[in-house]
Order: structure tokens, then sequence, then C-alpha cells
């Protein structure tokens, strides 16, 4: 059975220890990966310091010229690493699977590398002329989760890499091989030690953290997690970019057309069968729309295919790992319990960490399902009858990553969304991310942005020159 390896400085390393990976869809085995100690984490960081100030002496056209190879060759190897995904993670070849996943992945690497971050005059007048260069941090810890392990990587490798610094990154100790794979693939085109790996639970991604030669830290996953890195920055004072979990409110306005947003409220839902951060998790809906909704939802559920992703008619995966799994069907029979109205939808294989999908009704704020993040594949739908309300409940909780207003008239929307307490308020759409839009959190889902300019320059420090004249 074949060990993945980490990268570090460029070559790829003899593990301490290993693990088994299985797929969450049959519980077969997929290989071993490989599992860091302490010293290796020292290694790749070291190897990070020694590679990062000849990396930030070449051009930024240089620079932005190699980061357009690593694209070409995540596009070239995007169908190995897409069957590895949907081995690995579980989200299916097809529909907004693992492929779609990889086609994210090229594309947040070619924007990064197209944009320009200039020196900026800040202010200028007869005696004194301000510049404000952006310069490269130095060594960055990426810490990744299990949802879409490839391309949360790249959203925090690339612009990274792109501005001088150099990279040793940390996937999710549920989704570490496809990542590996990636990233030896990457070093083809890359210097030694610019982009390096260390694997292994929370104890590794803690000691990297901690790393006194950590200039900042990206991280991805939860909010209980995110807490313990901004305690770990304060060692070095590296700066954070945390996108943390969200339980994002969806609201549909009186006079939607229902028919016509059905599809898309759906996959607003159910994206990875409900794991991803900026999935809508809470919807609400007029009382004399509730019927209508409840219905054009589970006409959509009821022809989804639902099963191992590598057969291409299927759409919905399993879940990722039992912790998940558990999680989800607790959140449920909680549901249940209370009396609420659960309706499941699917025919779902014996093997494997598959959930029916499943819509929730007769439902209110307070209860745990539209309370807690499910991260799975199951809605819960709640009435209003006041607009007025239903944005109070979207405000209600901690967590403020996305909202979502969907209106026949846009303008309304357009009105209302500043009342939304979330990091993005979309309208019509939901989690529709583009890699020149700035994204991330409000409140509890953290602080900082990916992507676009203000994802490079969070990745950089502000140098500003001065002249007297
Ligand atoms: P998690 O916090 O359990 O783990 C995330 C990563 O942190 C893993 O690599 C893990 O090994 C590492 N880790 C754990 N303890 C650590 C420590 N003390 N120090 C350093 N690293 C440590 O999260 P998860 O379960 O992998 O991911 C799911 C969560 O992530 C959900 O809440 C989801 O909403 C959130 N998420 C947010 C976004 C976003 O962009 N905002 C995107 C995807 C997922």
């Amino acid at each position: 059975m074949h060990i993945y390896r980490n990268t570090v400085d460029g070559t790829l390393t003899e593990p301490a220890n290993h693990y088994e990976i299985f797929n969450p869809a049959n519980m077969q085995s997929l290989g071993f990966a490989p599992e860091s100690d302490e010293q290796e984490v020292d290694r790749a960081v070291q190897s990070a310091v020694d590679a990062q100030k000849s990396w930030a002496k070449r051009s930024d056209q240089e620079r932005r010229d190699i980061v357009q190879k690593v694209a070409h060759i995540l596009e070239e190897n995007s169908e190995y690493l897409a069957e590895l995904i949907t081995r690995e993670q579980g989200k299916p070849l097809s529909g907004l699977g693992s492929r779609f996943e990889m086609q994210a992945c090229v594309g947040w690497t070619q924007v990064p590398a197209s944009l320009e971050l200039n020196p900026e005059v800040v202010y200028e007048d007869d005696e004194r002329k301000d510049t404000l260069h952006r310069v490269p941090l130095g060594v960055v810890a990426a810490i990744a989760p299990w949802n879409w392990p490839l391309m949360i990587a790249i959203w925090q490798i690339i612009p990274a890499i792109r501005m001088g610094n150099t990279v040793v990154l940390k996937p999710s100790e549920y989704t570490p091989i496809a990542t590996l794979e990636m990233i030896r693939l990457i070093n083809q085109v890359l210097p030694a030690g610019v982009l390096n790996t260390v694997t292994g639970d929370g104890n590794i991604g803690s000691k990297l953290t901690h790393h006194p030669d950590i200039s900042k830290i990206m991280f991805t996953g939860s909010e209980a997690t995110g807490r313990r890195i901004i305690e770990a920055s304060a060692r070095n004072l590296s700066p954070i970019t945390l996108e943390l979990g969200g339980n994002d409110a969806a609201i549909v306005m009186p006079g939607t057309n229902i028919k016509a947003i059905a599809m898309d409220l759906f996959w607003g839902a159910f994206l990875n069968a409900g794991q991803t951060c900026a999935c809508i998790k809470r919807l609400y809906v007029h009382d004399t729309d509730y019927e209508e909704v409840m219905s054009e939802l589970s006409s959509i559920a009821g022809q989804m295919k639902i099963g191992d992703g590598m057969d291409e008619s299927v759409l919905i995966g399993p879940l990722q790992n039992s912790m998940q799994f558990e999680k989800v069907k607790e959140l449920i029979s909680d549901a249940q319990k209370n009396g609420c109205d659960v309706r499941e939808f699917g025919n779902v294989p014996d093997k494997g960490y598959f959930l029916p999908l499943t819509l929730v009704g007769d439902i209110k704020d307070g209860q745990r399902l539209v309370d807690e993040e499910q991260f799975g594949p199951v809605l819960p739908i709640i009435q209003y009858s006041e607009l007025s309300d239903a944005i109070a409940s979207a405000n209600g909780l901690e967590a403020g990553l996305g909202a979502s207003l969907w209106a026949h008239n846009t303008a309304d929307a357009n009105e209302l969304a500043p009342r939304l307490e979330a990091g993005t308020v979309w309208i019509n759409q939901h989690g529709a991310i583009h890699p020149m839009v700035p994204f991330g959190g409000n409140k509890a889902s953290g602080y900082g942005v990916e992507f676009g300019i203000e994802g490079l320059k969070a990745v950089t420090q502000g140098r500003t020159i001065s002249i007297k004249k």
C-alpha cells in the first residue's frame, strides 16, 4: 500500500510515522498518510526560512510567471487530483464536486498571479513624498480544513508565495493525501523550500503555529481552534487571517418567484453535502411561501442521486468523517425529538458515512439544528411573518460569515442588505465567491479577508518610505 510523503526543502521526506486513510464512501483503504514529528516541523520551518530571502529578492514578474506555471501544473493534473479528492474527501467527481474544486484551484492561482500591487504614493507636497510599499512577512503557516482541502490550501498558499513569502502548510489530518500530492506536483516548478508540508493533528498544527520563525498564520477551520490560533500568534505577534465557521441565514422575501430560485437555494444549502463554510444553514421563508418552498425543495432533493462520487451520475457524496457524521445525526434526532417535520430524500448506500438529504420544517430559532452549525446535508426551514423579525433572527447568532436575500426586486433586497451582519451578503445567490472579491467573516466567523488585492495585502506588511524634498 502506498505511503504518501511530505515535501520539505523540495524533497519528499521519509515519515517518522504513518496512518491509514479510508474512503468515506466505502471504507476502503486509500494508503497511508505520513505523520510528522516535532523535528519535521522544525526542518520544514527552517527550510522555509532558508528559502525566503532569495525568493523575496526575485522580481515580482518572476514570481508571477512561476505562479502561472503552478496553475498550468494544476490544470494538467486536475483529473488525477480530482479523483484523489473524491476518494479521500467524498465529494463527487461530477457537478459541483471535485472537478469543480480543481477548476477553482486553477482560477484562484491564475488570478493572484495576474494582479498588480504596486507601491502607492500616499502623500506628496512641496516638502515631502511618502510611498507605501508592500513587502513580504516571511514564513507563513497555513492550516487547512477537510471540506475543500485543495481549494482552501490554494487560497492560503498562492497569495503568500506570490508576494514573496514562503510557506509551511498543514492539511487536515482527515484529508492529507490529495493535498500532499498537489504540493509534490507544484514543487516541480518552485524553488526548493518555498512550499513545504507537515502532517498530523492539532498538536502538530499547534507546534507549527507556535514556532518562533512563523511570521503570519493563515487559518481556516472551526471557531474553537481559531481561538487557540490567536493565543499561538501572541508569541511572535504574528498577524492572522482567520476564516472560521458560519451559520449563514438566507431570507426569501415575500413576492419572490419560488420556482425560479429553488435550484439555487438547493445548491446554496447542499453544496458538498452541506460541508461548506458559506452554505445556507438556516432558511427563513414567509408564512405564505412556506408550503411552496418545502414542495419545490422536496422535489429537487428527491431527484438527487446519493452515493460513491466516482459514479458520474452521483451528485451528493458522504460526510467526510465519523465525527461529522455522528454530529449531524445527533442534530437531526434532536429536531425529531422536538416534534419538527423531518423529511428525508434519497437512497442511501449501506456502507460509508451517508445521510439522506433532509429538510426540517416546523422548527424555530433556539433549537439546536438552527443555532448550531450543522455542516451536513440537512436544512432547517423557519417561517416568519415580518421581514424585520427574519433579519433579527439572521443577526441573532454569533456567526457572521455569509447571508443572502432572495427577492423579485433586487433593489428592495439591496436596501436591506447592509442590515445583515455578515462578511458577504449575497442577493439572489449564496456562496458565490470569486477570486477578485474579498471574502471573510464578521463577528465570530473570523477576521481578515482573502482574495483579490485585499487578499494580497493580507500576506504583506506595509513599509512606508518618506522622502524630504
Ligand atoms: P478544525 O478547526 O477542527 O481543524 C482545522 C485545522 O486546524 C486542521 O488542520 C486541524 O488539524 C488544525 N488544528 C486543530 N487544532 C489545532 C491547534 N491547536 N493549533 C493549530 N492547528 C490546529 O476545523 P475542521 O473541522 O477541519 O473544519 C470545519 C470548520 O471549518 C467548520 O466550522 C467550517 O465552517 C470551517 N470552515 C470555514 C471556512 C471559511 O472560509 N470561513 C472554510 C471552510 C471551513
